[in-house]
């Protein structure tokens, strides 16, 4: 099977220059860091584009396919204009999300909207800005979302999020798609919801059915698993309502390797399982290829993206541990402390020192749970030295907070030697910004 860029463990422009320092998008990590200051996100152009091209050449055998980045995993305006150019819609999950790929110019027609409890002011403003598709998750939305397309004298189309009670193998945080999971119609719940859609819900035309199964996912199986429940379901609306559904929407989900031991499948495979799933179940039923949805997310921009770091302080537990502190941790990253999940790391100045001492990555932050990297070898650490966290790129910065009031990181896209601010750093003054000081209390 053809390999695709989210097996690969870092950037595919990662290289070692004639400094002896790492390099990424032809920029020296030390002197990014030395710029821009750390820590600080750093974004591959190249490796962006290329799972692109993997996904749309994976699935070039079923042309009714749309791609759909699923924003959450880093949304910001110039990534939502790489995307865009790539001919990718988006899957966004809040009103801060739309209105962000609105702003970056995207084509609304293209957006679809997702979520367990979209509020009132953000299912107005995606119907305002005309967003392409809503995912209605509950029966609670469908009311709400008839309600204010009526008010607005508009028709909106959506699709339903089912809950397929497929389990796949990841962490128990990430999984969406079994039985309980909070997202999504039950498949016992679909009928109901579309009599109410097709006897009193008249602002709403349903096209379709969108299911997600969970994230970094690794189990191949399961998207024709999926694909084989929403089909079904399609042909069994079809046979008891005389309902035509023509479009699928099978989530995200691919996984990343974030260290040596992870295997995840290539976009390839996932892409042939698809199609020839989908042209089987086609003909077995006799029915029109449905348009199909997938929405990758972390698949898309996870290896894309690495943090710099600068050493500061280290400390030898005695017949213990040795902790070495970067000038970050779970509030740029909280994937490690949220999910247990590991990464790996390279020294940037040091890439052709021998690697000889196994060291914990200690966060800054006041919580003994803010652990970035436990037991990695590296050459050893001082002081001022660059250390290179890989596949950040997806699920870092979108759940970075200003924890113990430290103002958040900045961004670089780098391509062809170039780099580019596409996030600034925050400042002490913005993280004050919001702050109000009532009158009775001036001094
Ligand atoms: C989070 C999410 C995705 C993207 O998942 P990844 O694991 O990042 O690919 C896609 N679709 C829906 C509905 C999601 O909630």
């Amino acid at each position: 099977m053809v390999s695709s860029t989210n097996q690969n463990l870092k950037p595919l422009t990662t290289n070692i220059n004639s400094k002896g320092n790492l390099e990424i998008g032809g920029c020296d990590l030390v002197c990014l860091a030395e710029k821009y200051g750390t820590p600080l996100y750093v974004i591959d152009e190249k490796t962006i584009r290329t799972i692109c091209q993997d996904y749309k050449k994976a699935f070039a055998n079923y042309p009714k396919t749309h791609m759909m980045y699923a924003s959450k995993a880093l949304c910001t305006s110039a990534i939502a204009r790489i995307l865009d150019s790539e001919g990718f819609g988006f899957d966004t999950v809040s009103g801060g999300e739309i209105y962000t790929v609105y702003k970056a110019g995207v084509d609304m027609s293209h957006v679809l909207f997702n979520g367990n409890n979209k509020s009132y002011d953000e299912l107005e403003l995606a119907l305002d800005l005309g967003v392409g598709r809503i995912s209605v998750d509950n029966f609670f939305e469908l009311a709400l979302l008839n309600e204010i397309s009526k008010a607005k004298n508009k028709q909106v189309d959506v699709l339903l999020r089912i809950t397929p009670g497929i389990e796949c193998h990841t962490h128990e945080y990430i999984q969406t798609g079994h039985l309980d999971s909070k997202f999504g119609f039950d498949l016992t719940q679909i009928d109901e919801a579309v009599e109410l859609i097709l006897n009193e819900y008249k602002n709403i035309k349903l096209h379709g059915l969108h299911a997600h199964i969970g994230s970094q996912i690794f189990e191949t199986s399961i998207y024709p698993d999926e694909i084989e429940i929403l089909i079904k379901e399609i042909v069994r609306l079809d046979e008891k309502f005389g309902l035509k559904l023509d479009e699928i929407n099978i989530g995200g989900g691919l996984g990343v390797k974030y260290t040596e031991k992870d295997m995840p499948p290539s976009t390839y495979e996932i892409g042939s399982l698809v199609s020839d799933k989908l042209h089987e179940l086609v003909k077995k039923y006799g029915i029109e290829p449905p348009t199909l949805f997938i929405e990758p997310g972390r698949s898309i921009i996870s290896t894309s993206g690495v943090t710099l770091y600068t050493i500061g302080s280290s400390k030898q537990v005695p017949n213990g541990k040795k902790y070495v502190a970067v000038d970050g941790g779970m509030a740029d990253n909280p994937r490690p402390s949220m999910y247990q999940a590991e990464y790996f790391a390279q020294v940037a100045n040091k890439k052709d020192t021998q690697e000889n001492e196994t060291v914990t990555i200690a966060g800054r932050y006041c919580e003994s749970g803010d652990i970035l990297i436990k037991d990695i070898t590296l050459p050893q650490l001082n002081e001022g030295d660059i250390l290179c966290v890989y596949n950040t790129g997806a699920y870092n910065y979108s759940m970075a907070s200003n924890y113990n009031k430290v103002a958040r990181a900045a961004m670089v896209l780098v391509n062809n030697s170039q780099s580019d601010i596409i996030i600034n750093r925050e400042t002490l003054e913005d993280l004050i910004s919001h702050d109000e000081i009532p009158s009775r209390l001036e001094k």
